[in-house]
């Protein structure tokens, strides 16, 4: 039988999870890396070229849509730091046999 690649991929030490995605502007950083790789992108009408306002937020040169890095995103809306999310993901992935929403919100 083949060996399955995906159930033997190397794991994340906590340690490593935390030096890579311990604080907010690491967070932020990869969010925005996965989200826009190529830079900023306008939602409404795809222009690239925008400008970054006060409170984390982009306006688009073209059209003056406004958004931010978590607006559309699994994080839209949150009043929870990205850190938190970040945590929660990584004990959600690093478990063989999953993790209860009680035993994440512990
Ligand atoms: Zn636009």
């Amino acid at each position: 039988m083949a060996r399955n690649p995906i159930q033997f991929q190397p794991g994340l030490s906590l340690p490593a999870f935390l030096a890579q995605y311990g604080t907010e502007a690491q967070c932020q950083a990869a969010l925005f890396q996965h989200r826009w790789p190529k830079g900023v992108v306008c939602p409404d009408c795809g222009n690239t070229t925008g400008s970054l306002l006060a409170r984390g937020v982009y306006q688009c040169h073209h059209c003056h849509h406004q958004t931010s890095l978590t607006a559309g995103t699994l994080f839209h809306a949150t009043h929870l730091p990205l850190t938190t999310w970040f945590l929660a993901i990584y004990l959600l992935t690093q478990r063989k046999n999953g993790l209860s929403a009680l035993q994440l919100s512990r």
